[in-house]
This record gives C-alpha cells, structure tokens and sequence, in this order.
C-alpha cells in the first residue's frame, strides 16, 4: 500500500460513549455526509448502528440511498435540503427529510407523501430554514395537513470559536430555539453540533445531538482532550538518494541547496487530499522524527530532507505519519480547517479501519478486504 487513512474504530467507539456523557445523555444523530469526513460512510454508519447509534445525518438523496443500498436499516436525515421532485425517492427509501420552506409542504400535501420531516428554523446560521416564527406556523400547518413532523431543529454558526462575541452569537441562537422546547409530540428537537456538544450542553432545550466531526477525536479548535483521536494519515519511503550533485528539488526548483543531504520521496501528493500549501515549509514524521517538505508537494509523491539523526536507518519502504496528531496546526497553515482536511481525502487513498490496533477492514481501489 502506498498510502492509506487509519481509522482507528476502538477509539470511535471510546468517543461515542464520551459523546453520549459530553451531552448529558442526549441520543446521538451521527452526521456521516460527506462520505463520513472522508472516513468511509457504510462503513462508519455499520460500526456506529452496532453500537448503539440509531439515527444518521446526510447532506444529500445520493448519500442516503448510498447507506440504502448498502443495508443501512436505521433512522437516516437529510440535512442539507431536498427539492422537490427529489421527495417521492426519498419517501420511497424511507428518508427522513428537511423542511425549509412552505412549498415543500403543499408538495408533500399534493402529493399525499408520507414523509417524516425535520421542521429547520434558521436561528442565525443565515443558509436555509424559517424564522422562528415562521416554523412554529409551518409546524402548525403541517398538523393541519396530517404531515409527520418527527423533527425541529437549528444550526449553530460559530459553537467551536471562544471569543466572546461568538459566545453571544451562540447563546443568542439557543435563545431563540427555547421557543420549542416545549413541543413534547415532536420526537426530535436538536440544534447542538460538536461545538455545541462541548461547550453547551447543559442548555435544558433539545433531547438530540448532532455529533459530526467530534466523533474523531477533533472539531473545530484543535483536538479534543477527552477524546481519543481516530484519524491518521499514512505513507511510505519509495525512494531515497543522497543529493550528490546541486540539483533542485521538484517543481518550480524552491527546494534549493540540499546537496550532500539525504532525500526522501514520499507516496503522498495533492491528488491524494495532502495540501500543496505545505511545499517546502510543512513536515511528516518518519521513526517519530519530524522531517521538512522539500519543494513542491506534487500529484502524487512529495520530497523531505532526512535529518541527521534518523539518517543511518531509514530504508526504501518505511511508514511515514503524514498527517496526524498535527492535523490542527497543518489546516491553520493551509489556511483552512480539519474538515476540509478530512474531507479532500481522495478516492485512492485507502481507508484501513483498525480493531485493537490491528486492521480490520481495508476498503481501497481495487475493493474491500
Ligand atoms: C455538518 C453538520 C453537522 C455536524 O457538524 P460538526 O461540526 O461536524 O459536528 C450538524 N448539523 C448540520 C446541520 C450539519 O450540516
């Protein structure tokens, strides 16, 4: 293998039971859009409904019926909206859907779906949804129009930044969400995502958390103390030279004056999700020492300097922790965040899913094994 994500799946499992206390108890939707932040979404959604997790999130009809087709039984949402005509498939596959506005009610209305629905209010997200006194009408009108609304909810914009206006921004948006609390035949109300998990869960409104990005150990400021981190990136040495000669290195000749120093390639690039904002500057770690990018990270491999003491036994072949405990620091140097990380792992990288640190699963190009 050249180069794989590990998924450690015991440390997913310490980090549900934590997330469950995290939230005072709260049932868990585990929001796996995205291909599950790149970790693999059937197969994510499978580990999770075995333990214990009875309700998915999704962005989209494609990703659910994805979890459709591959015997996902559970209880699955999809959060980021639906059209209209997209409405009968997902009656047909048993998706729960998202209500932003009141065409979708008359359609489903029209067209005697019978659709569970989420009711989203906008609390100060500013994406889709009614205000708030907007959705306690659609709420009512759907009563009236016999629809199953087993859902209210809101999303929170800046839940993981601690600065002071952010806090308020946030407290403001669950202020405005108390307003139903109190709707005890509506099975789900929900507004806390993974910052709201860590920072507000005492709040009394919701009986349902939105867990996406905590449930790797990470979210949006670094990395969890409590939690144990699921995600690592991994590569290997392909090639090693002593740099004889003052050639530069890679593309766009920026790694320059390395001559007499030992080269390593790597079988990581940009095509593989690894971002070519850390050329020349970023670093990967080889035997638990830290070694610099050399020139430009390209499609597919990448160069690093070995420093001088691990020089005497690296060999063709070795592991290389890419991205891993670092993964906070390396999103701020690129400018960007963990889940754009996550999520801009490409198709080829494989995805090695561990069982007490063994692999369990390997799902890869050429299929699963
Ligand atoms: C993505 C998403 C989440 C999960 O966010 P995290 O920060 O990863 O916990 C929750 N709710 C909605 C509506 C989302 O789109």
């Amino acid at each position: 293998m050249r180069t794989w994500a590990e998924i450690d799946l015991d440390n997913l499992e310490y980090n549900i039971k934590k997330i469950k206390e995290l939230s005072h108890d709260r049932d868990i939707m585990a929001i796996i859009k995205a291909d599950a932040y790149g970790m693999g979404a059937v197969t994510i959604a499978k580990e999770l409904s075995e333990m214990g997790v009875k309700i998915f999130g999704v962005s989209s009809l494609e990703e659910g019926i994805e979890l459709r087709n591959n015997g996902i039984k559970d209880e699955i949402l999809i959060l980021a909206g639906t059209f209209n005509e997209e409405l009968e498939e997902a009656e047909k596959k048993n998706l729960q859907v998202t209500l932003t506005d009141l065409s979708q009610i008359n359609y489903i209305f029209d067209k005697k779906l019978s659709l569970k629905v989420h009711i989203k209010v906008d609390t100060g997200m500013g994406r889709v949804g009614f205000t708030v006194e907007e959705g306690k009408k659609a709420i009512d009108i759907c009563k009236e129009k016999n629809i199953n609304v087993v859902g209210i909810y809101s999303h929170l914009s800046v839940s993981d930044e601690s600065d002071e206006e952010s806090i308020n921004y946030t407290k403001n948006q669950l202020k405005k969400f108390k307003e139903f609390e109190k709707l005890e035949e509506i099975k789900y109300i929900h507004i806390l995502n993974s910052g709201g998990i860590l920072k507000f869960s005492e709040i009394p409104q919701s009986n349902l958390v939105r867990a996406g990005i905590i449930m790797y150990g990470v979210y949006g400021e670094g990395i969890v103390e409590n939690l144990k981190r699921v995600f690592t990136l991994k590569s290997r040495i392909l090639f090693l030279k002593e740099l004889k000669e003052d050639i530069d290195i890679s593309y766009g000749r920026v790694g320059k004056g390395y001559k007499n120093d030992l080269i390593a390639t790597i079988t990581v690039g940009y095509a593989d999700g690894f971002r070519r904002e850390l050329s020349n500057k970023g670093t990967v770690e080889i035997h638990g020492v830290s070694c610099k990018i050399v020139g430009k990270v390209c499609m597919d491999m990448l160069m690093v300097k070995i420093p001088d003491e691990i020089r005497s036994h690296v060999n063709v072949g070795d592991e290389v922790v890419v991205m891993g405990e670092d993964i906070f620091q390396k999103s701020k140097m690129v400018g960007s965040s963990i889940y754009e990380l996550f999520t801009g792992l490409s198709r080829r990288v494989s995805r090695v899913y561990l069982k007490k640190g063994k692999p369990h699963l390997v799902n890869s190009l050429i299929g699963k094994y």
